[in-house]
């Protein structure tokens, strides 16, 4: 009988988890190794919408309903983990934001993924704590989003697994056609194959080739208790996400204001009193809401904008995992990565997403099969 193979996973992010759970599942042994960096962890600052509606780009959006699919394919074995498929509103106040909805309707609707614009009175019937200061156009309706726990969902990939706390600093192949990790504190480890899912961290792990370029923002969340239960859907509105986050609980995000305070680390404060102003304006009749929780992260995303999944050529043995809208993409990407490190099995859905590995300089994407 062969050994299984034993197979590290750096980071223990949601990307990491869902990978260690279904290699070992598969029944690899495996190692997962997380640096700890709590509050660099982007996985805990999400939103977590779960969603195909957001896409534009065609493969992007066979992937993301794919990930949708896999998230109610397996909703009987997540328990309190599982998705609330509440659907998604998202509403246009201007014109920018009726282009949108209107491209991710059709789009929504030319491949079976489902979306309408409602009547409005129909949106304000549905969400009737909800003011706006400016009358919508159009209100999209996507009914088969919805959205996720992350903290439930990694802690649900994570049971049964040992986590080690440890910084990999550098992979090096090793002189027995295995890979070498090295870490901060100077330890060294061989290993069989490496899943890289550190996400933001990435940049700091030194590589013989170079790897898929990260361009990294960050992004806000602030959890509330309210007295009552604000939203029963997700709502994206041009100033505010809101979703529901269990009883009299919501939880709040804003693109427009990740962007503001990006690059000021001594904002999150300032940031979460802009969110919290934002709700409290339009939730009027609310009574309170306050802050439970405000959670500042990194927000990796692929330069291209689109997942890079896959082994390297150059480095046998190294995966790359990283995506953004990684809560979504978690439980699909970490079944199809774990069965085709154990089996070779390459789903064609990733095709689109396999990073074209260099010694150095620009990394860009190939397709299965061309190299
Ligand atoms: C504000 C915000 C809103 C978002 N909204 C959505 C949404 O609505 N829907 C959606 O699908 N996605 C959303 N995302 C994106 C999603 O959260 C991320 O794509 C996903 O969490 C990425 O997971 P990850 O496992 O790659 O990275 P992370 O969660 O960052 O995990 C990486 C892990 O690697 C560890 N690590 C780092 N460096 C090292 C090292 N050198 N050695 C060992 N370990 C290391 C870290 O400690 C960390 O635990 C949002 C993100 C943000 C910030």
């Amino acid at each position: 009988m062969t050994a299984p193979a034993r197979v590290t996973v750096l980071g223990a992010g949601i990307l990491g988890a869902a990978t260690a759970h279904h290699l070992a599942r598969q029944g690899a042994h495996v190692t997962l190794i997380d640096a700890d960096t709590r509050d660099a962890r982007s996985t805990t600052a999400s939103f977590a919408c779960v969603n195909g509606s957001a896409k534009s780009d065609p493969d992007l959006c066979a992937l993301n309903d794919r990930a949708v699919e896999e998230y109610r394919r397996i909703a009987h074995t997540l328990g309190a983990a599982a998705v609330r498929f509440t659907g998604q509103h998202f509403v246009a106040t201007g014109p920018d934001s009726l282009r949108i909805a209107e491209r991710r309707v059709n789009a929504a609707c030319s491949r079976g993924y489902g979306g309408e614009i409602l009547p409005v009175g129909t949106f304000r019937e549905r969400e009737p704590h909800l003011r706006l200061d400016t009358p919508p156009l159009a209100v999209a309706w996507f009914p088969a989003d919805g959205w996720a726990d992350p903290e439930a969902l990694r802690a649900h990939f994570l049971t049964g697994l040992t986590m080690q706390h440890r910084k990999a600093i550098a992979i090096s192949p090793s002189g027995s056609g295995r890979l070498q990790i090295t870490f901060a504190d100077g330890d060294r480890t061989d290993t069989d194959r490496v899943v890289d899912a550190t996400g933001a961290g990435a940049a700091d792990i030194e590589l013989p080739v170079s790897r898929p370029p990260l361009h990294v923002t960050s992004g806000f969340v602030v959890a509330t208790d309210t007295d009552r239960d604000l939203v029963t859907t997700v709502v994206r509105t041009p100033q505010l996400g809101i979703r529901p986050d269990g009883p009299r609980r919501a939880l709040l995000h804003s693109h427009e204001i990740d962007r503001l305070f990006d690059h000021d680390r001594t904002t999150a404060e300032l940031a979460a009193e802009t969110l919290l102003d934002r709700a409290r304006r339009m939730f009027p009749d609310a009574g309170h809401i306050t802050p439970r929780r405000i959670t500042r992260g990194p927000r990796p995303t692929p330069a291209d904008g689109k997942p890079a999944v896959g082994e390297s050529a150059i480095l046998p043995g190294y995966y790359e995992l990283s995506a953004h809208s990684g809560i979504t993409l978690a439980p699909l990407l970490g079944r199809l990565l774990a069965t085709e490190i154990l089996t070779e099995f390459r789903d064609p859905i990733l095709s689109p997403f396999r990073p074209d590995w260099g010694l150095s300089g620009n990394v860009t994407r190939s397709v299965d099969g061309a190299r």
